[in-house]
């Protein structure tokens, strides 16, 4: 049985009524699983009043006590897991192991997070005057609105819930209409574990109606935003003119840089796992692979025959590495990328082509040779292509990573020390993973440059935009 899902707010689960509904559709099969309940204007009226009277509760509860209930959060959601991975599974389409994954690491993030709250310190700073105390209190920012997408439907959101909930910060989460139950799951543990039902409201609807009432509303004083750079772009120039905090977790279009000193069979199975995983729509995939001539065959010949071993299917079947893309958008977008390269006179490698004709099942698909004039090098593919590009001078490679607006993710092979070290150095992204990927832990900072967006979701860098800085400088009587 796959559970209808609703509105939580102010401490109910809220649906039925003269509501509408969207369907929720299962990806890998194009049937109807459940329904979602649409949030109406009254609702988030309900969701905002909700939010400032949790802020205001919750916000008094000590930084001790709030850690208590997102450890025991991250506890129940662990036992949960397989519950929970497998409705992730059914509505999103990535294979059950890497649903389950997700799971469990969002609970790491609450405890990350948990943990953290407690260590949102401020300082003390020396006086010019005998009496005088200078000091720096953090507080929190006030009501969030959080707005997440649908490839991981509980890791997007958690990392926003968890550190606005840490810092005593409410939350309205407009969750992703494409896969929400496992989204709600989450949800139902924070509640289960005790956050109160004020702090924490749970919408789905139509994204601009809801964004664009959220953020300019008074009550909201900060919002957190992750999906495409040109919807980001909008709700940050939004969030601008209301002068509302904003945190932005945006597009990627990531070089992945094999140098001609590198572990090339490393550099094919690390690169390749993490292309094809979640179906590629994941924003810190690899997707720009640029390759040193001196061992481009090798790499190409490597990632292609990974590319044809991968097991596409349904993600509930076993030994499935790869499922559908999460909606049929998705589908129509990769046709269009290959389409367009092929004209462009790109060469098609493998795959490029949709599967059968139920469910939204891609080939992996790679390209060589790509002109930079097709869509595939400027454009977030945001799907299961790679395109691989040859270099024959280092100088080249740095140039063709830094050539887009882009500034997320970047990944390097090489054995040489001097080239890592001009990696880290020079290419613009907010990460740079070198021969391994070492991406998106709970305790490393996540996030961007340029337009991929600013502000971080992982380290210690993740509470601090939730939180104010207030100074106080106190003399004596
Ligand atoms: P889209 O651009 O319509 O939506 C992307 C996400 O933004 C969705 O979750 C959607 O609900 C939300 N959204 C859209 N308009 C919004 C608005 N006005 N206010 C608030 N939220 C809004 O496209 P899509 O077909 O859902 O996804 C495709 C593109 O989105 C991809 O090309 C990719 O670049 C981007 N995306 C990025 C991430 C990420 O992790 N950074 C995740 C999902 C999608």
């Amino acid at each position: 049985m796959f559970p209808d899902v609703r509105l939580h707010i102010a401490g109910e689960w809220r649906g039925g009524g003269s509501r509408q509904t969207m369907p929720i559709l299962n990806p890998a099969t194009g049937e109807t699983l459940s329904q979602l309940a649409v949030a109406t204007r009254e609702d988030l009226d309900a969701a905002l009043a909700a939010a400032e009277r949790g802020f205001k509760a919750w916000r008094t509860v000590s930084a001790f006590e709030r850690s208590k209930v997102l450890r025991k959060a991250a506890d129940l959601l662990r036992s949960r897991a397989d519950e929970i991975a497998r409705i992730m599974t059914l509505e999103q389409g990535k294979p059950l192991a890497e649903a389950k994954g997700e799971v469990l690491g969002g609970a790491d993030t609450m405890d990350w997070f948990a943990e953290e709250g407690r260590r949102a310190y401020g300082r003390v700073i020396p006086a010019r005057a005998e009496g005088v105390l200078q000091l720096v209190i953090r507080e929190p920012v006030g009501p969030v609105a959080a707005f997440t997408p649908w490839n991981f439907p509980i890791n997007q959101a958690v990392r926003k819930v968890s550190a606005a909930l840490c810092t005593g910060c409410s939350v309205i989460l407009k969750g992703p209409e494409d896969t929400p139950a496992s989204c709600a799951a989450l949800v139902q543990a924070l509640l289960d574990a005790g956050i109160p039902g004020d702090a924490l409201g749970l919408v789905f609807g139509d994204p601009a109606e809801i964004s664009s009432y959220l953020i300019p509303h008074p009550v909201i004083r900060k919002m957190s935003f992750t999906g495409s750079t040109a919807i980001g772009k909008e709700l940050a120039a939004l969030a601008g003119r209301h002068m509302k905090r904003a945190t932005m977790e945006l597009g990627g279009h990531a070089p992945a840089i094999v140098f001609g000193d590198a572990d090339v069979a490393k550099a094919v199975q690390v690169l390749g796992a993490n292309k094809f995983r979640n179906a590629g729509q994941v924003c810190v995939a690899p997707t720009r692979f640029l390759v040193h001539d001196s061992v481009f065959d090798r790499f190409v010949d490597g990632f292609v025959g990974f590319s044809r071993e991968l097991k596409v299917g349904d993600g509930l079947e076993q030994g499935v590495r790869m499922g559908p893309l999460a909606h049929g958008r998705r589908i129509e977008a990769m046709e269009a990328f290959v389409a367009d390269a092929e004209e462009k006179g790109a060469q098609l490698r493998t795959g490029g082509k949709r599967i059968g004709n139920q469910g939204n099942f891609f080939e992996p698909t790679v390209f060589t040779d790509v002109p930079l004039e097709a869509r595939i090098m400027n454009e977030e593919p945001f799907g299961p292509i790679a395109a691989i590009q040859r270099f024959s001078d280092d100088e080249e490679a740095f140039a063709e990573a830094n050539r887009l607006p882009y500034g997320l993710a970047a990944y390097a092979y090489t054995r040489s020390a001097e080239t890592a070290t001009k990696l880290a150095t020079r290419v613009e992204s907010g990460m740079m993973s070198i021969n391994h990927h070492g991406i998106a832990l709970p305790e490393t900072p996540f996030g961007g440059v340029k337009d991929s967006g600013y502000g971080s979701e992982g380290g210690t860098e993740a509470i601090e935009g939730y939180l104010n800085t207030k100074f106080v400088t106190q003399a004596g009587f």
